[in-house]
Order: C-alpha cells, then sequence, then structure tokens
C-alpha cells in the first residue's frame, strides 16, 4: 500500500494546515521556502552531529560517523535535540530534519531503543505519518502550486525548496500538481 493509502485525507490535510501555520508563525507565507534549521530553531531544538553528543560512548559515536545508515534521531525532549547524520547531502538533511520535527508538532511519543540494536523501535503508522508531514513542511501544496503557476519545473522547484528532485516529485505525485 502507498503512503497516501494509509493516511486519511482528513490527515493529509491537517498536514498542509500546519505548513501554513508554522510558516505564519515565522512571517513566511504559505508558498515560501522554510529551511528545517530556522523551524527547529523556532521550536527550541539544538540540533547535533554525534561527535556532539554527550555520553556517547567513543566506539559508537566513531560508528555513526562512519555510517549512511542512519539519517536523523530525536535524543532529547527538554530540550528538544536531534541529531543528524553529517554524511547526508544538504537536501537529504533537509528531509531527515523535518521528518523528525514531523514527530514533534505530532506530539508522538517517543519510541524506545531496542536494548541490543540501539536503533529506535519504529512504529509503522507514526513513520508515515511523520514522512508525510515532512514532505508537506518541505513543499506545501500551496508552494508547489504557486511554483508551477510561475512556471518553474522540476529542477528549479527543488533549488527553491532545496529539496531532492524525488521529493519533489513525490509531492507533486500525491497533491495531483503537475510537474514538468
Ligand atoms: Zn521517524
Amino acid at each position: 500500500m502507498s503512503l497516501i493509502q494509509k493516511l486519511s485525507p482528513e490527515f493529509r490535510q491537517r498536514c498542509e494546515a500546519i505548513a501554513t501555520e508554522q510558516r505564519s508563525l515565522l512571517r513566511l507565507r504559505a508558498f515560501e521556502p522554510l529551511p528545517a534549521d530556522i523551524l527547529a530553531n523556532q521550536l527550541g531544538a539544538k540540533l547535533l552531529t554525534p561527535d556532539q553528543m554527550p555520553n556517547l560512548e567513543a566506539k559508537q559515536m566513531a560508528l555513526l560517523l562512519a555510517s549512511d545508515e542512519w539519517s536523523a534521531a530525536i535524543v532529547g525532549y527538554s530540550p528538544l535535540c536531534i541529531v543528524c547524520n553529517p554524511r547526508h547531502a544538504p537536501t537529504r538533511r533537509e528531509s531527515n530534519l523535518m521528518h523528525e520535527i514531523a514527530h514533534v508538532l505530532l506530539t508522538h511519543q517517543p519510541v524506545n531503543f531496542d536494548s541490543i540494536t540501539r536503533q529506535p523501535k519504529r512504529q509503522q503508522h507514526q513513520e508515515d505519518e511523520a514522512t508525510y508531514l515532512g514532505g508537506c513542511l518541505q513543499i506545501p501544496k500551496r508552494g508547489l502550486l504557486w511554483a508551477t503557476q510561475c512556471k518553474m519545473g522540476l529542477a528549479r522547484i527543488s533549488e527553491y525548496f532545496s529539496a531532492s528532485e524525488a521529493m519533489v516529485q513525490f509531492r507533486s505525485n500525491v497533491t495531483d500538481v503537475p510537474v514538468k
């Protein structure tokens, strides 16, 4: 089942509303880019790389710094701390960070860490919701409509929203806003 088949139209509508609301709190218009760093800052989140994490064993830190297998994770709630993989491209970092911020905005309960693998135990429905809202935060439907009305193509839209072309294509598919 695709992501949009798993999420209700009401939920998807709510995500668009959250993307607009967060922009208006920052005095940005609904179609303007919202950098994840600015949104994180607005939410009082501290952004860390593994070498900045307190209480992390040297071995674990070295593993995280050398791996592409993880993207980002919430490692503290008060204050809010998000660790990001510094190896990933800026567009990927942007979507990773928006995904984690989406968990916060949707008030998802903290996930437990598996004591053996040290990976978060994911609840798939919450992951789907965070992925969808993360995409909306990066490229709201109103932003995509505005961009296409300005005759922007895929590459230009991706640059404008600091999003990967795959993300622009995904948002085009789920919002039914055709992008050339
Ligand atoms: Zn997640």
